[in-house]
C-alpha cells in the first residue's frame, strides 16, 4: 500500500442505510489512514436528544418550531476518546455519547433530521470540519450535499434483516431491553423516512461505489476499501 502519511489527503464520504456498519467501517478506515472520523448521524441524534430533554418532543410528537427555536442554544463538539479510538460527542459540554443511541432517540431522529434548519446548521459544521480534507465522514448526504466533490464516495447497503440483527446484538450487549421486531421496524421505517424526505434525501451519488456488506467480514471490507483507495490515488 502507498505511504499514507505522504499521500495527499482526500475526503472519504460514506453514505447508506441505517445500521449497515458505516461507523465501524469509517472508524477503521480513519485509523488506518490517520484521518479524522466524523459520525454525522451522532450529530442528528444529539439534536434529537436535546429536543427530547427540553420538551420539543413529547410522546413521540416532534414540535418542529420548538426544535428550531432550540437550535441556537445547542453547541456540539467532539473530543477524541483513546479507549474507543473515536471521538465522543458532547452537547453544550456534556458527554452525550451513551444517550444518543437509545431506541427513543432512534424513533424520533428521522423526523428531526428532516427539518431544513437542522440540516443547514449541521451541514455547515460538517463542511467546516472537512475543510482541510483528511476526513472520513459517514451519514446519508455526505457524497451528495456535504461534500459533492469528495474524492472517494462509498454507498453502503446490507439486507435489512441482517442490519436489524446487528443493531439488536449491539443494544442487547449494552443491556438495553429491546426486541428484534422493534429494531427491524425502526430500521425499515428510518430507511423509508430518510429516502423520502424533501430535503437531502438518502440517495446514492452518481459517482459513488456500492458496498453490500451483508455477507462480508470487517477484514474483507477493509481489503475492498484499500483496493478502491489505491485506485483513486493512482488516478490523481
Ligand atoms: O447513522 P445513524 O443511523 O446514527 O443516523 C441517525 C439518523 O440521522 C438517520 O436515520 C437520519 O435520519 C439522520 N441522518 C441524516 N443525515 C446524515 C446522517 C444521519 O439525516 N448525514
Amino acid at each position: 500500500m502507498s505511504d499514507t502519511k505522504k499521500a495527499p489527503k482526500i475526503i472519504i464520504a460514506i453514505d447508506g442505510f441505517s445500521s449497515c456498519g458505516k461507523s465501524t467501517f469509517a472508524k477503521a478506515i480513519a485509523a488506518r489512514l490517520g484521518y479524522i472520523f466524523i459520525d454525522t448521524g451522532a450529530m442528528y441524534r444529539a439534536v434529537t436528544l436535546y429536543a427530547l430533554d427540553h420538551g420539543a418532543i413529547r410522546s413521540g410528537i416532534v414540535d418542529e418550531e420548538a426544535v428550531v427555536r432550540l437550535l441556537g442554544e445547542i453547541s456540539i463538539t467532539f473530543r477524541f476518546n483513546p479507549e474507543r479510538g473515536a471521538s465522543d460527542i458532547y452537547v453544550n459540554g456534556d458527554l452525550a455519547e451513551g444517550r444518543i443511541r437509545t431506541i427513543e432517540v432512534s424513533n424520533c431522529v428521522s423526523r428531526v433530521s428532516a427539518i431544513p434548519e437542522v440540516r443547514s446548521k449541521l451541514v455547515a459544521m460538517q463542511q467546516e470540519m472537512g475543510r482541510r480534507r483528511g476526513v472520513v465522514m459517514d451519514g446519508r448526504d455526505i457524497g451528495t450535499v456535504v461534500f459533492p466533490d469528495a474524492e472517494l464516495k462509498i454507498f453502503m447497503t446490507a439486507d435489512p434483516a441482517v442490519r436489524a440483527r446487528r443493531r439488536y446484538d449491539e443494544l442487547r450487549a449494552r443491556g438495553d431491553e429491546v426486541s428484534l421486531e422493534e429494531i427491524e421496524r425502526n430500521v425499515r421505517e428510518r430507511d423509508r423516512a430518510d429516502m423520502s424526505r424533501a430535503v437531502s434525501p438518502l440517495r446514492q451519488a452518481e459517482d459513488a461505489i456500492v458496498l453490500d456488506n451483508s455477507h462480508m467480514s470487517v477484514g474483507e471490507q477493509m481489503e475492498w476499501f484499500l483496493r478502491e483507495y489505491e485506485r483513486v490515488l493512482a488516478a490523481r
